[in-house]
C-alpha cells in the first residue's frame, strides 16, 4: 500500500509537503506544545493539514479534469467516426454539456475548497462521465451502449486514483457509478443483461479496490503529516531545552551573574567586533576584603550571602551594555564599554561605596557586619589582548589590597607605552 501510494500521489506532494513543513512560522505554536492530544483530535490540526496538502492536491485533481476535458473533445471525432448519426448528439452531449462540467470543476478546484466541496466534485465527476456516455452509447446502438458504458467506468476509476478527497466522497461517486452503471445496463439497449450486468460487477470490484487504496494513501500521508509534526515539536523542545542548558552553563549558580567562561566569550566577542572602540573599553578587577575572616567567622553560608549581596550591588550600579561575572571565589570582573577614564572611575567608586554602606546580615545572626571591596581598574592603553588588561586590573587590585583595602587604584598604562594618556599610574582613589 505504501509503495501504492507514493506512486499515485508522487513527487509533487512529498516536495510540497516538505517545503511546507519547514516553514515553521505556519505551524501554530500551541501544535507544538507537548500536549499530545492535540496530535490527535484537534481542528487546528485538521485544518493546518488541508492548507499545507492544498496545493499538491488541486493540481492532481485539475491534472485529471483537464486530460478529461482534452479526451472528451477528442472523443467527439470518435463518435462521429465510429457512427455519424451520433454527430448532433455529441456536440451537444461532449462538446456543451461535459465539457461545460469538466471546466466548471477544473475552476473549481483553482482555489481552497470547503472539504465537502472537495468530495461533491468527484461524485460530479462520476455522475457526468456515467450519464453522459450512457446517453451517446444508448444513442449509438447495442454495441457501442456497453462499450461507452464500460469506458464510464473506467475513467471514473481513475477519477477515484487521483482526486485527493475524504473517503466517504470516493465512495459516494463509487456508489454513484455502479448505480448508475446497473441501472442503465438494467434499461438501456443490451444484447445480454446477463453479460452486461457481470462486465459491471468486474469493473465495480476494480472501482472499490481503487476507492480503498486511495483510502490507504489519504491514511498514510495523514500519518507522515502528523510525524512531521510531532518532529517539528521534538524540535521545538529541543531548542528551548538547549536554549534553557546554555544559559545555566553561561551562569554562576550562587549569584545568578555570568560566570568566568561565559564573560571570557563575550569579552573575546567585543574585542574582535570592530563596532567596539577599544579606548572606551575599561576592566575593573574586584575583591571582597578579607572575606576567609568573614567565612571563618560567620560561616560558609553567610560567606555565601556576603558575594550574593556585592554581586547584586555591582549590578545594579551597572548599565546594559556592560559585563559583570564572578571572575572567582570572592572575586568579580567587570568590563565597562564607551566608557571614559572619569566615569569607569566614577562607577568603580560607586560600586566600592555602595558595597561599603551594605551591612551584611545572616539568618543566623542579625548584628550587621561591616563588607567592603578592593578594586584594580585598567583602561585601555595600547593593550593587545583582553588578557594583558586583566592581568593590569589584576596587579591593580593586588596593589589596592597592598594600600589597605577598600580602595580603587587605576592601573600604569603597560610596560612600552608612556604616561602620556594623562591616565594614573597606580594612583590609589579612595
Ligand atoms: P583579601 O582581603 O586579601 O582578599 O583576603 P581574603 O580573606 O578575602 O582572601 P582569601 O583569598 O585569603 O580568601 C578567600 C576565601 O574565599 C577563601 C575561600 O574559602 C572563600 N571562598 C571561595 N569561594 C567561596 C564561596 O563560594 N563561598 C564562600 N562562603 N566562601 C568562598
Ligand atoms: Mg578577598
Ligand atoms: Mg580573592
Amino acid at each position: 500500500m505504501q509503495t501504492d501510494h507514493r506512486a499515485l500521489s508522487g513527487r509533487i506532494y512529498n516536495e510540497s509537503l516538505k517545503t511546507a513543513m519547514t516553514d515553521r512560522a505556519m505551524v501554530p505554536d500551541r501544535l507544538l506544545t507537548p500536549d499530545s492530544r492535540l496530535l490527535d483530535a484537534s481542528p487546528a490540526l485538521g485544518a493546518l493539514y488541508e492548507s499545507y496538502c492544498w496545493a499538491a492536491h488541486s493540481l492532481k485533481a485539475r491534472a485529471w479534469l483537464q486530460a478529461a476535458f482534452v479526451f472528451n473533445f477528442l472523443l467527439m471525432s470518435f463518435d462521429y467516426f465510429v457512427s455519424p448519426s451520433l454527430l448532433i448528439a455529441t456536440l451537444l452531449i461532449r462538446g456543451c454539456i461535459m465539457s461545460t462540467i469538466l471546466l466548471g470543476l477544473y475552476l473549481l478546484w483553482g482555489r481552497q475548497r470547503p472539504r465537502w466541496l472537495q468530495g461533491a466534485t468527484l461524485v460530479a465527476v462520476s455522475a457526468t462521465m456515467m450519464i453522459g456516455s450512457g446517453a451517446l452509447g444508448a444513442l449509438g446502438g447495442v454495441l457501442l451502449f456497453e462499450r461507452y458504458l464500460t469506458g464510464a467506468l473506467f475513467t471514473v476509476a481513475t477519477a477515484i486514483l487521483f482526486f485527493p478527497i475524504e473517503f466517504r466522497w470516493t465512495a459516494a461517486a463509487v456508489v454513484a457509478a455502479i448505480i448508475l452503471h446497473a441501472g442503465m445496463i438494467v434499461t438501456g439497449p443490451v444484447a445480454d443483461p446477463l453479460v452486461a450486468l457481470s462486465t459491471s460487477c468486474f469493473y465495480s470490484s476494480v472501482i472499490i479496490t481503487f476507492a480503498s487504496t486511495r483510502k490507504a494513501a489519504l491514511r498514510s500521508q495523514w500519518k507522515s503529516f502528523k510525524s512531521k509534526i510531532r518532529e517539528l515539536r521534538d524540535q521545538e523542545a529541543l531548542a528551548s531545552l538547549n536554549a534553557e542548558l546554555q544559559l545555566i552553563a553561561n551562569l554562576d549558580p550562587l549569584t545568578g551573574l555570568q560566570n568566568r567562561r561565559s564573560s571570557q566569550e563575550d569579552i573575546e566577542r567585543i574585542w574582535s567586533d570592530a563596532s567596539f572602540a577599544k579606548p572606551a573599553i575599561a576592566f575593573l578587577m574586584l575583591d571582597i576584603d578579607n572575606f576567609k575572616q568573614l567565612n571563618d567567622s560567620l560561616g560558609h553560608a553567610a560567606g555565601d550571602d556576603c558575594i550574593k549581596g556585592v554581586g547584586n550591588k555591582i549590578s545594579l550600579a551597572l548599565g546594559d551594555g556592560d559585563i559583570v561575572s564572578r571572575y572567582g571565589g570572592e572575586e568579580f570582573l567587570v568590563v565597562l564599554t564607551g566608557t571614559t577614564a572619569s566615569d569607569a572611575l566614577a562607577v568603580a567608586e560607586r560600586i566600592r561605596r555602595s558595597v561599603e554602606t551594605f551591612p551584611l546580615k545572616t539568618s543566623e545572626d542579625e548584628s550587621a557586619s561591616q563588607v567592603t571591596i578592593s578594586i584594580g581598574l585598567a583602561l585601555w592603553q595600547g593593550d593587545q589582548t583582553p588578557q594583558t588588561l586583566i592581568k593590569r586590573a589584576d596587579a591593580a587590585l593586588y596593589e589596592a589590597k597592598r594600600r589597605g583595602k577598600n580602595q580603587t587604584v587605576i592601573a600604569p598604562p603597560p610596560p612600552g607605552i608612556g604616561a602620556h594618556t594623562g591616565q594614573g599610574q597606580g594612583k590609589k582613589i579612595a
